[in-house]
């Protein structure tokens, strides 16, 4: 699923075939989860392949990599090059990139001074489907921020992404909703989480939470749309007031959510600030320039 004998990849400075690409079974990332990844769409735009806010992505794993102790021997502007590149060589235009920062062998807990850079990349419908979400309220909580760099992107912090997503699709549900360490509101395993009351957007504000771009692509149309948003705390019994949901991250986009638990949401869907900003973001991404606020009107 993820290549083919045709594919390419990016290794430590090198385009070379996926199918000689190998790693070490003693590398730390494997052993203690040290790596640190980014997850990138690009697009097939009407002025070619176009790769979502490269920078800020790239940025993100600068800061990934500094806080892990990393060493990343590439710019910005020579990674979202590669990036290009990659793409290119892989004849592909609507794809998902996912750089990835691995520590060579080491055992001890502390970091290596060997580090690997990976780049591939793989046609990845959204993430989440088009349907509705059934979200479960997780028992996992969120890391709590004094435990690790919860803004940065490290491996090690998709274990509890992965227990609770296992959780919620054990129990029928679609995804997990996850709390932070004081029990509110925090966010999904690979996505962030708005929730619409009375016309505004309430989403949780950063600290316990990643920073993610999408996030912040939807903060940008809600401001060119003029709809309200407050990055506040909120707790699970307040979901029960709202009227409405969704999710969004680079892999699954914008998406509504139908339920979180028993609790569904009584605004229907196309009715939304969500829907409105779903229709906006695909605008956004592919390029064009301008909103066209008439198409998306504020009810
Ligand atoms: N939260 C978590 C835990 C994630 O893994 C992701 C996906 N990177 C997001 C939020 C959304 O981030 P972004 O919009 O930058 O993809």
């Amino acid at each position: 699923m993820y290549y083919s004998d045709s594919s390419i990849v990016f290794l430590n400075g090198q385009f070379i075939p996926a199918r000689e690409a190998t790693g070490s079974l003693y590398d730390q990332g494997l052993h203690y989860g040290s790596s640190v990844f980014e997850g990138i769409r690009s697009y097939a735009t009407a002025t070619g392949t176009r790769i979502f806010k490269s920078r800020e992505h790239y940025e993100r794993l600068h800061y990934s990599a500094g806080v892990m102790h990393l060493e990343l021997p590439y710019s910005i502007e020579a990674l979202t090059e590669i990036s290009y590149r990659l793409l290119e060589l892989n004849d592909m235009q609507d794809a998902y990139l996912r750089p990835l920062v691995y520590p060579g062998p080491n055992m001890s807990l502390t970091p290596s001074a060997e580090t690997h850079v990976f780049i591939c990349a793989w046609q990845w419908g959204k993430y989440l489907g088009d349907k509705l979400l059934r979200l479960k309220l997780s028992s996992f909580q969120r890391p709590n921020p004094k435990s690790c760099f919860v803004a940065a992107k490290a491996s090690g912090h998709y274990v509890n992404s992965i227990l609770a997503t296992t959780e919620a699709k054990s129990e029928g549900y679609d995804e997990a909703l996850l709390t932070d360490q004081h029990g509110y509101i925090a966010e999904g395993p690979g996505a962030n989480f708005f929730m619409e009351k009375n016309g505004v957007l309430h989403t949780p504000p950063l600290g316990n939470i990643l920073p993610g771009i999408t996030r912040a692509t939807v903060l940008e149309i809600a401001q060119k749309l003029e709809i309200p948003v407050e990055e506040r705390l909120f707790t699970p019994a307040e979901l029960r007031e709202a009227d409405a949901a969704f999710y969004c991250g680079t892999a699954a986009e914008v998406i509504g959510i139908q339920s979180v638990d028993d609790y569904s949401f009584s605004k229907k869907w196309e009715k939304t600030r969500g829907f409105q900003i779903q229709q906006a973001y695909k605008e956004v991404v592919l390029g064009r320039e301008t909103f066209q606020p008439t198409l998306y009107p504020i009810f």
